[in-house]
């Protein structure tokens, strides 16, 4: 479907990244909600339109576990980009309530299937997995956005600063020469579940020296038995989330083998109250929300 600005109605903003804005937006024609991407580059004309080429390529295949691609269009030297609007948001933001097992365990379903859909039918690495990327909408689905930034587009993007929390995996941020592999995204997979679980990012709040200086050189976090508030995880969830974290990237396991690991068998199909919490942790977030606005404390939840 070809994208044009005016058919465009901008809502509200939905988040910040580090290149650009993303705008909920209203496709004006069909009456669809959409999350739109702003990114600004510096090119020129044909290397944005080989992006856009690219982009389409990207999206070709449709997954209960991938945010659809509605089209994307540049103004200048700005691409934007038209996906799948989801009304929960990116689980970073929702965590707060606590993660319980059973909700942990279909996050990591879906992510895993979403990943090895990309690999498999899409010869794609994700490359930028971590709780900003997993978005949820109010029917409970979990899936995966911003994945294999065409190559043209991650050239343009490496001139810009690495960001926030590092979720790059050891071997990323001691040679950035070697070429990104499967197993490197299996890590981001295995942090980004632990932060989930625990609700804060397991490599501190210091300086992104330290952090990625820790991730280099100390032991791999662990999920531990239980929350501070209580939430109590099992073997399977830890070991699942501890093999991925290996910091030997040859010793993480392949999406097929993950797939067989008994914390997911646990649960791909099993009966798990999705939509429940994902009601929860929105109404969480928007209490949040209110009480930064007006100044509030938030009332007890
Ligand atoms: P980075 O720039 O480091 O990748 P990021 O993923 O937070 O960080 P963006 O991808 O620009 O940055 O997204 C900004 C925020 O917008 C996200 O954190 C997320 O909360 C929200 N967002 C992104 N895509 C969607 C979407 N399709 N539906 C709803 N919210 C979205
Ligand atoms: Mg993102």
């Amino acid at each position: 479907m070809p994208m044009h600005m005016d058919d465009l109605e901008v809502k509200e903003e939905l988040g910040k990244g580090q290149y650009g804005t993303v705008q909920m937006v209203l496709h004006k024609r069909t009456n669809v909600m959409m999350a739109m991407k702003e990114i600004r580059l510096e090119l020129d004309e044909n290397k944005l339109k080989s992006i856009l080429k690219e982009l389409d390529v990207l999206h070709r295949a449709t997954s209960p576990y991938i945010v659809d691609f509605y089209g994307a269009f540049f103004i200048e030297s700005c691409v934007y980009y038209c996906m799948e609007y989801m009304d929960a948001g990116s689980l970073d933001r929702l965590y707060g309530i606590g993660v319980p097992e059973d909700v942990l365990g279909k996050i990591a379903v879906s992510m895993l299937r979403g990943l090895k859909l990309l690999k498999d039918e899409l010869e794609t690495i994700h490359r930028d997995v971590k709780p900003t990327n997993i978005l949820m909408n109010q029917n409970g689905d979990v899936k995966l956005c911003d994945f294999g930034i065409s190559g043209q587009l991650e050239k343009s993007l490496a001139k810009t600063n690495i960001g926030c929390e590092p979720y790059m995996a050891p071997e990323r941020i001691e040679s950035s020469g070697t070429r990104y592999s499967v197993a490197s995204d299996v890590w981001s997979l295995g942090l980004t579940l632990l932060e989930i679980a625990t609700g804060v990012y397991p490599y501190g709040t210091e300086s992104i020296w330290a952090q990625l200086n820790k991730i280099v050189h100390d032991e791999p976090p662990k999920l531990p038995t239980q929350s501070e508030s209580g939430v109590v995880w099992g073997d399977n969830a830890r070991d699942f989330i501890a093999v991925c974290m290996q910091k030997d990237a040859k010793l993480r396991p392949s999406y097929a083998e993950l797939l067989e690991h008994p914390f997911i068998v646990r649960y791909a199909d099993a009966e798990v109250d999705m939509k429940g919490w994902a009601i929860k942790a929105t109404a969480w977030k928007e209490e949040q929300m209110r009480a930064k606005r007006t100044g509030q404390p938030s009332g007890s939840q």
